[in-house]
């Protein structure tokens, strides 16, 4: 198991004389045992860097209560900084999905739970926000991964648009649109086909469709265990299709979720969603106090 920051800083500073404040010395003492605490928790070495500096700034000179140990002060203003970055001050709070039908773009690498995410989060559409919503899979390569979407509508109580063989990505979007408007569904939900990589064909039928139908939000979702590779599949989704949020998945693994801290830092985009299982139940509303914790230890 990783060491706590908090342990990691009770052992700096038990080396070190009590002050009323924090001088340079204590900080850059303890900002070794941050940058190391960061980098255990994979959050990449660019936005460690300019994260340690920022604190670093902070910390310096700042008073030392009596009523905490320095290294408590000090893990409290990684602590503020971390929720800082990862709340952004920029993105709105909740979907931008008032205005019925409103297309919701799913979009992400083959295996990274964009079909499970799509399913989870139409589900808590309908459960929370009373919202009718039908979802649709354009993923016309693998037909397997259609009836998935099916299987799993059947299993949260979602409608899924029917499947009709031979038509291309295009035409299901435009035809899903069609269904959300004359059913009066608030909200349609299209799970783009995904591949093993970005490539310029994946990119162009998701261009494609979202060009079509204008969509409200376009959901990126990443598997959060990927550390810079979410980053990078997020930057390069980013300027090709425009993303308006993340989802990270696989929050539940053994990994202290740095991901998010990078992500957040260096595509700026709002992490929405994190996936915490394989259950439809297991997606949360991205809450940065806990991801701060996770990331502190
Ligand atoms: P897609 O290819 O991106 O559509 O991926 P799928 O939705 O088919 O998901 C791939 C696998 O990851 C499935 O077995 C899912 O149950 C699993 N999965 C998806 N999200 C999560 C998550 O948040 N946590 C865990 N542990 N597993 C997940």
């Amino acid at each position: 198991m990783f060491e706590s920051l908090s342990d990691r800083l009770g052992g700096v500073f038990d080396r070190l004389t009590r002050q009323g404040a924090l001088t340079e010395d204590d900080v850059t003492a303890a900002m070794r045992e941050v940058r190391q605490a960061l980098l255990d928790a994979d959050v990449s070495l660019p936005v460690v860097r300019s994260f340690v500096r920022a604190v670093t700034a902070k910390a310096t000179g700042a008073a030392v209560t009596k009523s905490i140990t320095p290294g408590q002060q000090v893990v409290k203003i990684v602590h503020d900084e971390l929720i800082r970055t990862l709340q952004g001050d920029d993105a709105p709070e909740t979907l931008q999905i008032d205005t019925p039908p409103a297309p919701i773009l799913m979009v992400g690498l083959q295996g990274s739970g964009k079909t499970t995410t799509t399913a989870k989060l139409a589900k808590r559409l309908t459960e929370r926000e009373k919202k009718r919503v039908l979802m649709a899979s354009l993923d016309t390569n693998r037909p397997a991964a259609m009836e998935q979407l099916a299987i799993l509508g059947q299993q949260v109580g979602v409608d899924t648009l029917p499947i009709v063989p031979g038509e291309n990505a295009v035409q299901i979007a435009k035809r899903a649109r069609q269904q959300a408007s004359f059913g009066g569904y608030d909200v349609y939900m299209l799970d783009t086909a995904g591949r093993l990589h970005v490539d310029d064909v994946l990119m162009d039928e998701v261009q494609a469709v979202r060009d079509v139908v204008n969509p409200r939000e376009t959901l990126l979702v990443v598997d959060g265990l990927t550390g810079q590779d979410a980053v990078n599949v997020a930057t390069e989704f980013d300027a090709k299709v425009g993303v308006s949020g993340v989802v990270l998945t696989r929050m539940d693994g053994d990994g202290r979720g740095g991901a998010a801290l990078s992500m957040r830092q260096i595509t700026g985009k709002p992490i929405r969603f994190v996936g915490l299982g394989e259950k439809m139940d297991a997606l949360e509303s991205f809450d940065a106090e806990r991801v701060a914790g996770r990331i502190l230890g």
